[in-house]
């Protein structure tokens, strides 16, 4: 038996997104019928839409949501109808050699990939799934292992912020740089990753925590949730100013806007044997030009997916964080707006309009 909900579907790139009736299948076993609540308008759906990552259309965009389970498939024993859930692009196997390892966010399973291409259809034709969600749907199809239970207290708001992007910059902080109490650490972007990041920077007992930003409203927010100092990138050279700000460099640099200019620029405030994590989705086919008189002294660049984030451990953990106040969500909420203003939040989203434009169901 097939169901029927309303959802945005993106036709062709750079066009607005229609909103319309989608089919979605029953869930099979191992997955689970999700009813949206809400969806968070992510920098990666911005791509997309804009045809920066080419993906077969039609398809139903969003990945960054939260919902209550309506039903379950064979062999789904963890969640039961009326749960409320976190639901994140990040599946996992459990079985290959990097899940077993613990980077569930490099698992080789392409099984995922192939499920994607038949839980969807538009008046009997079929369309594939973004991301394994699509979630700008009051009904999302997933994959059991997607989703991570969301504890009572959690507003659904912070429950989707809490599916990719301020999960991504806490990863980002606690799982790749791992910096010590007290260390220095500079964050490129303060959208709704990095401001994750600096969050975790402040948890995580840094002593300088250095925000960049081009947006004034965005670096008053930084200051708010735990940077010590701003650097307003509109105003001269960055590198300069983050350098100096930090006594010669700092330990640990995160990139949080996804441009071939911010990571080099992550990379180029680094002190000898600082690390910088590039989490933004940097246009394909380009490189990334690094200083080679910076290059010694045993700098590094890593680029990481999602913070090496391991959902089902970890997102419990930032949610219990938000619960006792640690982790502030809702200064990161700028708007939430029903499934027919989806493209004016998708425009805010772009014009980089407070911070995290939502869409509520
Ligand atoms: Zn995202
Ligand atoms: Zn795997």
């Amino acid at each position: 038996m097939q169901r029927r909900c309303r959802a945005a579907v993106l036709h062709r790139a750079k066009e607005p997104l229609r909103v319309q009736e989608i089919e979605l299948a029953d869930p099979l076993p191992g997955e689970v019928l999700v009813r949206t609540a809400s969806a968070g308008i992510c920098g990666t759906d911005l791509h997309f839409a804009a045809g920066l990552f080419p993906y077969p259309v039609p398809t139903v965009l969003g990945h960054e949501a939260s919902g209550v389970v309506e039903m379950v498939g064979e062999g789904v024993d963890d969640f039961a109808p009326g749960d409320r859930v976190i639901v994140c692009d990040q599946t996992f196997c459990g079985r290959c050699a990097a899940c077993l390892s613990g980077s569930m966010v490099y698992c080789t399973d392409s099984s995922a990939k192939e499920r994607q291409r038949r839980r969807l259809s538009i008046g009997g034709q079929p369309i594939r799934q973004y991301l394994g969600v699509s979630a700008f749907s009051e009904l999302m199809l997933v994959a059991a292992h997607s989703l991570v239970p969301m504890p009572p207290e959690l507003s659904f708001e912070a429950g989707a912020l809490l599916s990719c992007c301020l999960t991504t910059g806490l990863a980002s902080v606690f799982n790749v740089a791992k910096p010590a109490p007290g260390a220095q650490v500079a964050i490129f972007g303060c959208g709704g990753v990095g401001l994750g990041a600096v969050q975790a920077a402040r948890i995580a007992g840094c002593g300088q925590i250095i925000a960049i930003d081009l947006e004034r409203h965005r670096l008053e927010l930084a200051l708010e949730l735990g940077a010590t100092e701003v650097v307003d990138a509109t105003c001269g050279d960055v590198v300069e100013e983050v350098t100096r700000c930090a006594g010669g460099g700092v330990e640990h640099a995160v990139e949080a806007v996804g441009l071939i200019e911010t990571a080099v620029q992550a990379f180029s405030v680094l002190r000898p044997e600082g690390q910088a994590t590039v989490l933004g989705m940097l246009p394909v086919g380009t490189d990334v030009p690094v200083p080679a008189r910076l290059l010694r002294q045993g700098r590094s660049l890593v680029g990481s997916v999602m913070g090496s984030v391991r959902t089902r451990m970890d997102i419990p953990r930032y949610a219990d964080l938000a619960v006792r106040g640690l982790l502030r969500t809702d200064p990161l909420v700028t708007s939430s707006r029903g499934l027919d203003q989806v493209n004016c939040a998708l425009e805010d989203a772009r014009g980089r309009k407070g911070v995290r434009q939502m869409v509520r169901f």
